[in-house]
């Protein structure tokens, strides 16, 4: 037998419904960031640190020159902030940050 929901029912599920709303957000973003980085790839297929070190190598990671740490103006930088690496190349620029981590950096750009 179904019977009325009782209201703490309903409750539970305006929770469920939020819960629900706020994952369709949360997809909303990463299907913007997923379709952004294509569109970026097909404009930029090359990755550019290999072209600078003149050589031609499919580019498949999107990076972001200056880490955007959860700004989104940094993030959906496209212009100024993006470029076009290839797997190696990104991976071995997020190891030189990791390492960064332990140099730090003065106002003036010189090491402390
Ligand atoms: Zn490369």
């Amino acid at each position: 037998m179904v019977g009325m929901p009782e209201p703490l029912d309903r409750k539970a599920r305006q929770r469920e419904h939020d819960a629900k709303r706020g994952s369709a957000r949360e997809r909303g973003y990463n299907t913007r960031w997923e379709k952004a980085r294509k569109t970026y790839l097909m404009r930029n297929p090359l990755c550019v640190m290999c072209q600078k070190e003149g050589r031609v190598t499919a580019a498949t990671v999107v990076d972001h020159i200056i880490p955007h740490k959860g700004d989104t103006r940094l993030f959906w930088d496209t212009e100024n902030n993006w470029q076009a690496l290839c797997k190696p190349h990104h991976d071995r620029d997020k190891q030189r940050e990791e390492r960064g981590r332990f140099q730090a950096i003065g106002e003036d750009g010189w090491p402390l």
